[in-house]
């Protein structure tokens, strides 16, 4: 492999990514975008979306952005977003699933609202996407599905039984649709991030950070930047016989 092709492991290709707005998701947009992808962004808040954009276009990446506004746990808005997402690019060779919330609490104190919220944006978003994404990459006899998962998924953690059943859900969804498209080339894996420097964890509050470093093996927080380039991997030819599984970048914390 040639110096120049090794610096730009996605040139031509396409990509969706969820939760393209702010923390793990823009990290991977900007990555793939550095890789010569050309991506579309997903996210709800279309102030995020029209500044990532801004950003995004100031730094020379015009012709490859663009910000699709949709809720991804609403199957009408997910069907539109696709219908635009082909307006745009006639094929989806990466598929990223990164949208992501948490509304913690004890399961003893947690709302039907809150359980049925994180489902349905973290886990009924993959099944609601990779039924569009399917179809156009088995004609291409090519593909890759990327979705985040949380070593929460693999590990549990109290106060989070809504959040670690739908991490742990997009893991099994993903082993299954892995099988399912094997044949046709198209490679389905999750990332499973631990800490991550990103308003998500922002949001635990600073003892709660500390508290959580002190138990990581490589003594700190990884950042957006850590996660993106493991998607990276997973989203390029370095990874052609890689599928259904999961690659936990979490600095040695989460040891199974
Ligand atoms: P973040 O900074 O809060 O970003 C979450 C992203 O999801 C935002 O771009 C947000 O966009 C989007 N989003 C939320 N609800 C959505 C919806 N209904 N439809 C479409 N987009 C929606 O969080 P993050 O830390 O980067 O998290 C990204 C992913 O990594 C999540 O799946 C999270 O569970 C996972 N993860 C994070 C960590 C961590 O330590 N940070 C660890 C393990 C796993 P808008 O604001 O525009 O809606």
């Amino acid at each position: 492999m040639s110096g120049e092709s090794f610096q730009r492991l996605l040139a031509g290709k396409k990509a969706l990514i969820t939760g393209a707005t702010s923390g793990i998701g823009k990290a991977i947009t900007h990555v793939f975008l550095q890789h010569g992808a050309s991506v579309v962004g997903v996210g709800t808040n279309q102030e995020k979306g029209a500044k990532l954009t801004d950003e995004i276009y100031s730094m020379g990446h015009k012709e490859a952005f663009f910000f699709e506004q949709c809720d991804v746990s609403s199957k009408a808005e997910v069907d539109q977003l696709f219908a635009h997402y082909f307006e745009k690019f006639q094929t989806l060779d990466i598929l990223v699933n990164n949208a992501g919330i948490t509304r913690d609490g004890l399961l003893m104190r947690m709302s039907e609202e809150d359980w049925d919220k994180v489902i349905d944006i973290n886990l009924k978003s993959c099944f609601l996407t990779c039924q569009h994404a399917c179809r156009p990459m088995m004609k291409a006899k090519g593909g890759r599905i990327i979705n985040i998962s949380s070593i929460v998924g693999l590990a549990g953690n109290p106060g989070q039984t809504n959040y670690a059943a739908s991490k742990a859900g997009i893991i099994g969804f993903s082993k299954s649709l892995s099988r399912e498209l094997s044949s046709r080339n198209i490679l389905v894996n999750c990332i499973a991030p631990g800490f991550i420097e990103t308003g998500m964890t922002e949001a635990l509050g600073q003892e709660k950070i500390e508290i959580a470093t002190r138990q990581i093996p490589l003594g700190h927080m990884g950042s957006p930047l850590d996660v993106a380039h493991a998607a990276l991997f997973l989203a390029s030819e370095m990874s052609a016989y890689i599928t259904g599984q999961v690659l936990v970048v979490d600095g040695g914390l989460f040891t199974g």
